[in-house]
């Protein structure tokens, strides 16, 4: 145990101070009243300034983020976020502003709302957007009940089921439950796409809607886009867009000209903000014209969602450009693509052919399995790269594989960063071909190594034993 291990409070020392503050100079100022006043002092730690410096930036170490490394971790987009979208979300004066402050009084707020929107709907294709929901599964809530308030404002209360693709993002079917619409699966072909023939006969007068992703999890292009958009609007149904992950198209192709009616975008992935561990997330929803009605009518949160998030991505397009938007899309796909050929021969790639930002690989070709020693699995390779200061690819999903690597590199990166990165994962490879017990108790350089992860989840212990 290193000595910043300890709780602060652990640090402690009587009568000790991180502070001096000047000697009352109003000593007949009056008391608080005592209703007021503690009955005895907090306890709080007793620490100088060093301590706390250390034990706070020591704990930020223990941690790993896309400031300290190499963040692979497929669909959820850890790119590099410009430090500029910082400064733009800290001004004051729109750092300062309360929600309920009226729009006569946040002319400038009101201004990015307009100006974010028409960035935004230019880049998917669609015509309005909502702002108000905090989340990308909030946004596929949101989503749905204005395709729900569709149907139901036509009279057509018949819409009960969403068709969701088996490759989707677990959000989908989560959030299509939530919305109390039945979900049905929908399978995808050897090639990683969604099934046309099987979609068929799924599609009749009860179908209110598809959700889709393009590229799909397993980051390939959806070839039959516009074919699935002629079925499901024949039969009155709507195109639900999960575009969560819009690094690889934007600039180049859009949404709402592949036929989808309804979207929304995960602000804190594409359009960089700092995420993980929860938030601050923004998840918009855009809509073609027609539904315009229907997106004023759903009400999904208090105000107008994470205001700093939206500076944010409002920078980032902003100093982007449309030429260089483009390229987020072009370097994304290139970066993934570069990595899966560098690698194909030592993980299984289950599906060949040029991905979009992000791939899968079906765990190792040789997983060093021999008489008595099982072999490596996906969890180990996870594991060792956090020993070697890489954090690990997103494991076992999507659920089509049994040892699932999805790997996205994100635009953001060098190739000297994405060599390292191919070079140890070879390693890795090697090491467990030679001796997969070594990666078996992998992490070996990491403040804790393997947690029980379900019970950590189950039976969180959130205060620390004495
Ligand atoms: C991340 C992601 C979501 C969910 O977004 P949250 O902001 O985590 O709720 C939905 N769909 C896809 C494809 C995603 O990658």
């Amino acid at each position: 145990m290193k000595y910043y291990d300890k709780l602060v409070f652990e640090l402690s020392q009587p009568g000790r101070t991180a502070f001096s503050l000047p000697e009352n100079r109003f000593p007949s100022a009056g008391k608080l009243p005592s209703a007021l006043c503690r009955g005895e002092a907090p306890s709080l730690p007793q620490v100088s300034e060093p301590d706390v410096v250390r034990h706070y930036t020591n704990l930020s170490q223990m941690n790993f983020g896309v400031d300290s490394g190499f963040y692979p971790l497929g669909s959820c987009t850890m790119k590099y976020n410009p430090k500029i979208n910082e400064e733009v979300a800290s001004l004051p004066g729109f750092a300062g502003l309360h929600p309920l402050m009226g729009e006569k009084s946040a002319t400038g707020a009101v201004k990015v709302y307009e100006e974010l929107e028409k960035e935004l709907a230019e880049i998917t294709g669609m015509d309005r957007f909502t702002f108000a929901p905090c989340a990308g599964a909030h946004g596929e809530l949101t989503g749905l009940m204005i395709m729900r308030q569709y149907h139901l404002s036509r009279g057509d209360s018949g819409r009960t089921k969403v068709i969701v693709p088996d490759s989707a993002h677990g959000t989908n079917p989560a959030s299509a439950a939530v919305c109390g619409l039945e979900v049905v699966q929908v399978k995808s072909l050897e090639n990683g796409r969604i099934d046309v023939e099987a979609l068929k006969p799924l599609l009749d007068s009860s179908v209110a809607g598809i959700m889709m992703t393009n590229p799909n999890t397993l980051g390939l292009f959806e070839t039959q886009i516009k074919t699935i958009a002629e079925l499901v609007h024949g039969v009155g149904g709507l195109l639900y867009y999960d575009g969560a992950n819009m690094n690889p198209l934007m600039g180049v192709v859009r949404p709402g000209d592949m036929g989808f009616d309804i979207m929304h975008l995960n602000l804190h992935k594409t359009f960089s903000t700092p995420h993980g561990g929860g938030g601050p997330g923004s998840g918009p929803v855009g809509v073609k014209a027609y539904l315009a009605p229907c997106l004023k009518e759903i009400k999904v949160s208090g105000f107008q969602g994470n205001f700093a998030v939206m500076l944010r991505a409002l920078a980032y397009l902003l100093s982007l450009g449309k030429q260089h938007i483009r390229e987020v899309g072009q370097y994304s796909t290139l970066n993934a693509n570069y990595i899966k050929e560098c690698l194909k021969d030592v993980y299984l790639l289950p599906i060949e052919g040029v991905c979009k930002h992000e791939f899968v690989f079906d765990g190792l070709i040789n997983d060093g399995a021999k008489e008595g020693v099982p072999g490596a699995s996906t969890l180990d390779v996870a594991k060792r790269l956090l020993d070697y200061g890489f954090h690990a690819p997103t494991i076992y999903f999507p659920l089509l594989f049994h040892q699932a690597l999805m790997i996205e590199p994100t635009e953001t990166e060098s190739k000297e960063t994405m060599d390292a990165f191919i070079s140890v994962m070879r390693k890795i490879a090697a090491e467990a071909a030679e001796d997969p017990a070594l990666l078996h108790d992998a992490p070996h350089n990491t403040p804790i190594t393997r947690p029980d992860e379900t019970t950590a989840a189950r039976n969180p212990v959130l205060i620390h034993p004495q």
